[in-house]
């Protein structure tokens, strides 16, 4: 049975425990019940009382096509409130392997305390001297940590960001191809990381056991079926492994749902030069790859290897959000410049929604002119380092927004809006108003059902169905988060006859637990209901479930449309 692994980081003490009271969760439900019972809700989320959990989904190890995302927990230094992000990489696969459900690191070290590496190992933990990687990017730092452990090395660390403790640090994990791309991107979490004096976890290379299903026959079966269900959509089958996430730029901006300029418009003028279409052909002009999987097992494919004039790798996980902040928001309309700023987010560690979000805040502020690639790729640059600027840009939106006199912040409990814009989106705006999370589209992705046809058809210019439709996502999102699965096998999910049944039997085969499709509801709303109470205590009332004044006030052209829910109606989304 797999073990929580309980590590003080003050101390060096550690504890391989039974799951105990956390039996037959994982992922999301399993951080978010761990925060809610364990750290005090008003502790300082950067204190020695909060704690960062890292946790694999009920699925986790397993050979089930797209569920291997790690989670991690904690209470967020951006928001104050619970958060859970969750990543790709190669982390969430090999826990189980080495009979690990959780990780979870309490306490902190003294101020002066020097940066440790984790190493982890058969039975034993052992902190190592960090101090010839502290300061260092991550890409060169992972590299130090490729040439000390080897080419099967699997790590999670953090960047000049998080070393700093900034807002928007995230944790960078190691993808299947060696490089530190994929991220716990959303909330800070990398800051409770650097708080706690830790710069990587490495989970020993040459230790694995090997995992396999409670019903091998009936999970062969599940697997399978769950291989044609996501095989048989077009967006999981056709539209995600062509052209990425970024497929989205031309279908968004059509629907006049793409914020410009700092949320004034839903409709750019240079969306084809920063459109799905545009990247794909660039990348087969250069030399690099249209599709790649995040993590083994993954049969979507939506990420690719994006690389320079030169033909040399520069990103990868080059996301329509990361296109988007920088692209649409931020008007900047060179590609190339976008595709540099994604990369040094993930040399410094910082969530590329939050930094696109600051940067047009900034540009907002008179701080930069609008548009200007060169000069944000210099403003973030300065981040982790002791430049007051880059302090300042590492905070995000809501901090920047104090320091530049920018009143339009586009943000929910500080933690700044993705790429629909609420008032032509309504039912992602529900999520971005409600969640526990903050602005975060992938808690509840309404963009289904109000632009896709995908689940049914809402309309999102209208009040109508939008709570409702809110809630069912937000529930099956946190059981999605829960299992360890990629939120994209929703699209298939939804479309799908059996996609939910055959989800809880791919449970049920592996685990050897009974669980039904109500057990699978019950997960995730059992989350939502950790998250929402830890929340609660922490002090927020539904006048944080709000959306900034200005998307009432102000219509969204073309289509003319504001915001228009008041906060009792919005408690309609909440379990
Ligand atoms: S579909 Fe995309 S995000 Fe999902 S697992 Fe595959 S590469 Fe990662």
């Amino acid at each position: 049975m797999p073990k929580i692994l309980r590590i003080n980081t003050r101390t060096k003490e550690y504890s391989f425990e039974e799951v105990g009271p956390y039996a037959n969760l994982g992922g999301r439900a399993l951080t978010s019940r761990v925060i809610n019972k364990e750290v005090p809700a008003d502790c300082h989320p950067l204190s020695a009382e909060n704690k960062l959990v890292f946790a694999t989904g009920l699925l986790g190890g397993s050979t089930a096509a797209n569920s291997g995302r790690v989670s991690v927990g904690t209470k967020s230094p951006l928001t104050g409130g619970i958060k859970e992000s969750n990543s790709g990489g190669l982390f969430a696969h090999k826990m189980p392997k080495m009979d690990l459900l959780a990780i979870v690191l309490e306490d902190k070290p003294a101020e002066q305390a020097p940066f440790s590496t984790i190493f982890i190992t058969d039975g034993k933990v052992v902190f190592k001297d960090a101090t010839e990687i502290v300061g260092m990017d991550n890409y060169p730092a992972h590299d130090v940590l490729l040439e000390e452990y080897g080419p099967k090395l699997c790590a999670a660390m953090i960047g000049p960001a998080g070393e700093t403790v900034r807002q928007t640090a995230t944790i960078q994990f190691t993808d299947p191809y060696k490089r530190p791309a994929r991220s716990a991107g959303r909330g800070g979490t990398g800051a409770v990381m650097g708080s706690k004096k830790v710069k990587a976890i490495v989970l020993d290379p040459e230790f694995a056991e090997k995992v396999s299903a409670s019903d091998k026959d009936a999970f062969k079966t599940a697997r399978s079926t769950w291989v044609d269900i996501l095989k048989g959509h077009p967006v999981t089958a056709e539209g995600l492994p062509g052209f990425g996430t970024c497929v989205l730029v031309n279908v968004i901006n059509e629907a006049g749902a793409l914020p410009g300029k700092n949320f004034r418009q839903g409709q750019v003028d240079h969306a084809a030069d920063i459109s799905g279409e545009k990247i794909a052909e660039l990348i087969e002009a250069r030399g690099g790859k249209t599709t790649e999987g995040c993590h083994a097992g993954c049969i979507i494919q939506c990420s690719q290897q994006y690389n320079d004039k030169d033909g040399n790798y520069l990103s990868s996980g080059f996301e329509y959000e990361t296109v988007w902040a920088f692209g649409a928001n931020a008007m900047i309309k060179d590609i190339d410049h976008i595709a540099m700023l994604d990369r040094i987010c993930d040399e410094k560690g910082m969530d590329t929604i939050e930094i696109g979000n600051t940067v047009a805040i900034a540009m907002d502020g008179g701080i930069i002119p609008w548009g200007d690639g060169e000069a944000a790729i210099e403003l973030i640059s300065k981040v982790g380092s002791d430049d007051p600027m880059g302090m300042i840009i590492g905070n995000g939106v809501t901090f920047a927004g104090g320091a530049f006199g920018v009143e339009r912040l586009p943000v929910v409990k500080n933690q700044s809006m993705p790429a629909y814009d609420p008032r032509a989106v309504k039912g992602v705006g529900v999520t971005y108003a409600t969640t526990a999370m903050g602005a975060d589209h992938t808690a509840g992705y309404g963009v289904t059902a109000n632009v896709l046809g995908v689940g049914g058809t809402v309309d999102g210019h209208k009040k109508e169905g939008n709570v409702e439709l809110s809630k069912n996502l937000q529930v099956a999102t946190a059981a999605i988060d829960s299992m360890g699965f990629c939120l994209f096998v929703a699209f298939a999910v939804l479309d799908s006859d059996n996609g939910v049944q055959t989800m809880a039997d791919l449970v049920q085969s592996w685990t050897g637990n009974s669980f039904t499709a109500d057990d699978l509801v019950n997960l995730g709303v059992g989350a939502m209901k950790d998250e929402q109470e830890f929340n609660k205590r922490a002090g927020f009332t539904k006048m944080d479930d709000k959306l900034p004044r200005f998307f009432e006030t102000d219509a969204l052209p073309p289509h003319n449309v504001v915001w228009d829910y008041d906060e009792d109606e919005l408690q309609g989304a909440k379990v």
